[in-house]
This record gives C-alpha cells, sequence and structure tokens, in this order.
C-alpha cells in the first residue's frame, strides 16, 4: 500500500503549489504596479471591490464564480487558474526530481520566479530587477546545494549566452532587452554552462519558431519585437529540472 502514501504526499504538495500559484499571481499583477505585495487584501481590478475569504480559495474559486467578479460581473482572466495550476503542476514536478530536499526547494523558488518573470514580460515587455536579483541570489544558495556544478562552470555559464548577447546588442541595437542578458547570467550561473546551454537552446529553438509564425502569419513585422521571456523562462525551468540529463543523453549520441 505504499502508492497510497505516495499519492497522499504529491496530492499535498500539488494544493501547496496551487495555494504558491495563486501568491505568484499577486506579484505577477503587483510588481510592475509598485503595490506593496505583503500588504492588503487582493481586490477585482474593475470594480476595486475587496475579495471575500472565499473567492481566495485557488482554482476552485474559478469555477465556483463560473469566471466573474461577484461584485460587477466583469471576466476573470483565465490566466488566474491557469497559473495556480502551473504552480501546482511545477510543485510536483519539483517533488518528482528532487524529493522532499532542500534543492526541491530551491529549484521550485526559481522555477516560481521564472514563472512570474514570463508573465510580466509578457504584460510590459521589461523583466524587473529585483527577480533577477532574486534569482541570482538562489544561484549562490545553490553552490552549497548542488556542490557537483562547479564554482568554474557557474563562472563559464555566467558569461556563455549573457556575453554574446551583449555583444550583439552592440551591433545590432536593442536585439535583446537588458532584463534577458540579466536573466541569462544570473541563471547561468545558477545552472552552470551544460544545463544553460540547454535551457538557452529550448528558449532560443522556441522564441525562434514563434517569430517565424508571427512572421508568416503577418501578425507583426521584422522590426516589431516581442516578448522572449516566456520563451526564454521555458527553456531555463526546463534544464533546471532535466538539463544535465538532457545534456548528457545528447553527449552519448556522440560516444557511439
Ligand atoms: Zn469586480
Amino acid at each position: 500500500m505504499i502508492w497510497v502514501a505516495y499519492a497522499v504526499i504529491y496530492g499535498v504538495i500539488f494544493l501547496a503549489g496551487i495555494c504558491i500559484g495563486s501568491f505568484l499571481n499577486v506579484l505577477i499583477y503587483r510588481i510592475p504596479l509598485g503595490i506593496n505585495v505583503a500588504k492588503g487584501r487582493s481586490f477585482c481590478p474593475e470594480c476595486k471591490k475587496k475579495l471575500q475569504a472565499k473567492d481566495l480559495v485557488p482554482l476552485l474559486s474559478f469555477f465556483v464564480l463560473r469566471g466573474s467578479c461577484r461584485f460587477c460581473g466583469q471576466k476573470i482572466s483565465r490566466r488566474y487558474p491557469a497559473v495556480e495550476f502551473l504552480g501546482g503542476m511545477l510543485a510536483v514536478a519539483s517533488l518528482y526530481f528532487f524529493w522532499l530536499t532542500w534543492q526541491a526547494l530551491l529549484v521550485y523558488a526559481a522555477v516560481c520566479i521564472l514563472l512570474v518573470i514570463a508573465f510580466i514580460d509578457i504584460d510590459t515587455r521589461e523583466i524587473p530587477d529585483r527577480l533577477n536579483i532574486a534569482l541570482f541570489v538562489l544561484a549562490l544558495i545553490s553552490v552549497f546545494l548542488f556542490p557537483d556544478i562547479t564554482v568554474i562552470e557557474r563562472v563559464i555559464g555566467f558569461f556563455e549566452i549573457s556575453l554574446p548577447m551583449l555583444l550583439l546588442n552592440l551591433m545590432i541595437k536593442d536585439s535583446f532587452g537588458g532584463g534577458d542578458i540579466k536573466l541569462c547570467a544570473a541563471c547561468g550561473f545558477l545552472l552552470g554552462y551544460k544545463a544553460m546551454l540547454v535551457g538557452a537552446f529550448l528558449g532560443i529553438l522556441t522564441g525562434g519558431i514563434y517569430a517565424i509564425w508571427l512572421l508568416i502569419s503577418g501578425t507583426k513585422s521584422r522590426k516589431d519585437h516581442f516578448a522572449f521571456g516566456p520563451f526564454l523562462s521555458f527553456g531555463l525551468i526546463v534544464a533546471l529540472y532535466a538539463g544535465t540529463i538532457i545534456w548528457d543523453s545528447y553527449l552519448e549520441i556522440f560516444m557511439f
């Protein structure tokens, strides 16, 4: 009956994760507006009425309220339950890859920040400095929690993607946002050069496909910018869980 114990642990972690996801929604909404993230109850962005406790249950409230505000009937963005669900799924992934360890907690904190970065970048085309600083602080702690990644590997990772981006920016002005560059530096130190390469590759690949699709469909012209942060965040989240596994299996192809 060991599977029951596993199911309970995964269930509890998922529920805790969607509550964290609910808080991530607060961060995504409040950080760009400069509102204190710890103070004051959440309110409806439309009618500004404070939400009641029963409206604040992650995932459930959205479905009970059928996706609209109790007071003014304004539609609630589907992004809210989506971010809550992602918060839960990333918690489950952290448990799956690292079990109940400090390592799991550190990786979960990092992927949550990347999730917040992705959505803030979609909204504002900017990545707030303090989120990149938070990632860098986690990277410093990870030196002790993930000693397999050497400091030299981390220093190489710090410059590996950020420096070429910076140089490209000197040649073609504003190819990348400053936030993207700082994000790549912080995550490079966190991941080391191997996993960072995997993360950046996945980000550039998915972002590139999206850019080509935008050009073909005629939604945007060549000169327009699009938010690269979400694609970078996606690649980096995958790299945080499985970067080394992907790197090793990639090298194995050339061993035979
Ligand atoms: Zn309302």
